[in-house]
């Protein structure tokens, strides 16, 4: 995984050490020896990701962090603040000025590029979400604002701890702001994490009952938590089962003896990345609806319809199975919107196709065709079958009359169906137009009814 990597220390030795150890391991580097010469190159050319130091003389490490997490176009790179002070109060400082996380120096190999690896890994994951939502709103799918006050729950934790102690403490610092549930059997943890909505497991990585590591491991494996950051607890004597954790997909951790100001922190923190991945992964779903189903029926739209059509006909070339496809349009509609205006026509169309949707197999696919014709594609259908199919569309539609949503008036409404099967060999164009052609016939031959035209008729 290349990235391009900004180190930010106003001593030349510091800043050439750093550049020589993500050289080596082939990261693109860039140097700024103070604060102003960093957001300078931050805002110009964004790197993926910064170090910077704490203390340097004009500008220091904390400030040029609160500008960075300020502004738009740099609020997204995660920062690791460089210290030579271990003090917690400066670490909680740090992460209150938006810093994703500390290294204190001299700077630990093993540290260091498990630091970097996750952040860039996270980096790259949202980057990918940003760009997809940004799609979805130039293309007018998705109102990006729309959903914000989503995010705004109160966020669910999962605490596995099985020391008494521990756990008591650490439902005194939560129980105010979040909703807490704590366990200490590890079974029992995973089961409640895959049925439950939380925002954040807090994993003791000292627990004597059972494998913490491979509970995160699972947490990561899992489909349902693939996505739930993990915070560890762990015992300064734990260091190597830390980097394990790491390495296996653990967020971040906090020390112990717990300073409760940087748990408070790292866990807001994590929240809040959950919140807006969950917020840009909603979005994303979204969209991808909106960009396949039809905005009044709910319905798949026509593209999406055609594109699966001959998906299904592809298939049925290697191994020939009948595809049948009706077309229906509703008689006369005209007249319904000229007597009770458009607005009740809508509500007409969305019966309608709320009868299609109760009358089709989970297998059939209805679509909106266009303004008020409908089309239901059935794989693995003969025609004596989606002829039966049409009757009982077409009894469905006339035999109970229409309502607008007011219930104002009654309508009785029918319409015309078309009906055929695929032959070897064919696309969705000439199967769609030989369909066309006998619901033309239908209306032809005075409508409400339906015709079957079967495969050898030419198109
Ligand atoms: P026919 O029996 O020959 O199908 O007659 P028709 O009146 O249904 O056919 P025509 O194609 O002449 O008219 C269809 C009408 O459907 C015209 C159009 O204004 C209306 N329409 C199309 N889409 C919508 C829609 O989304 N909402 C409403 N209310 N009307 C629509
Ligand atoms: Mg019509
Ligand atoms: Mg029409």
């Amino acid at each position: 995984m290349s990235a391009r990597i900004l180190v930010v220390d106003d001593v030349i030795p510091n800043v050439k050490i750093l550049e020589a150890k993500l050289s080596v391991e082939y990261y693109d580097v860039v140097t700024a020896y103070n604060g102003a010469d960093a957001l300078e190159i931050a805002f110009e050319t964004p790197p993926d990701l910064i170090l910077l130091d704490v203390m340097m003389p004009q500008m220091d490490g904390f400030e040029v962090c609160r500008r960075l997490k300020k502004d738009h176009r740099t609020a997204h790179i995660p920062v690791i603040m460089v210290t030579a002070l271990s003090e917690a109060t400066d670490r909680v400082q740090g992460l209150e000025a938006g810093a994703d996380d500390f290294l204190t120096k001299p700077v630990d190999d093993v540290a260091l590029f498990a630091r970097v690896k996750s952040l860039l890994r996270l980096k790259m994951m949202m980057d990918e979400f940003r760009l997809r939502e940004e799609t979805s709103a130039d293309l007018g799918v998705i109102n990006t604002s729309e959903d914000n006050e989503e995010a705004v729950h109160r966020a669910r934790i999962l605490v596995i701890d099985d020391n008494e102690f521990s756990s008591r403490q650490m439902k005194e610092v939560y129980a105010e702001a979040y909703d807490i549930v704590m366990e200490s059997d590890m079974e029992e943890a995973q089961v409640l994490l895959g049925g439950g909505d939380f925002d954040l497991a807090v994993v003791s990585l000292d627990s004597a009952q059972f494998d913490p590591l491979r509970l995160c491991s699972r947490i990561r494996t899992v489909e349902s938590t693939r996505q739930l950051p993990i915070l560890t607890l762990v015992d300064e004597a734990d260091k190597d089962k830390l980097m394990k954790g790491l390495e296996i997909g653990v967020n971040d951790y906090v020390m112990r003896p717990i300073d409760t100001n940087e748990l408070i922190v790292r866990t807001k923190t994590q929240i809040l990345r959950k919140q807006y991945q969950d917020r840009l992964r909603h979005n994303y779903h979204r969209s991808m609806e909106l960009a396949v189903t039809d905005g009044l029926t709910g319905l798949y739209n026509r593209r999406y319809m055609t594109n699966h059509l001959d998906t299904l006909l592809q298939r049925a070339k290697m191994d020939y199975k009948p595809v049948s496809v009706l077309i229906m349009d509703i008689d006369f509609f005209k007249n319904v919107n000229d007597t009770y205006g458009h607005d009740v026509g809508d509500d007409v169309i969305k019966d309608f196709a709320g009868r299609i949707g109760m009358s089709v197999r989970g297998v059939d696919l209805a679509c909106r065709y266009g303004g008020e014709e409908f089309v239901v594609v059935m794989p693995d259908t003969d025609l004596s079958v989606a002829s039966t199919v049409s009757e009982r569309l077409r009894r469905q539609v006339a035999d109970k009359p229409f309502t607008d949503k007011k219930e104002t008036c009654e309508m009785v409404i029918t319409c015309s169906i078309g009906v055929t099967v695929s032959k070897e060999q064919e696309d969705s164009n000439s199967l769609l137009k030989r369909a066309d052609d006998a619901l033309y016939a239908a209306k032809r031959d005075g409508r409400n009814r339906v015709v079957v035209t079967s495969a050898n008729v030419a198109a």
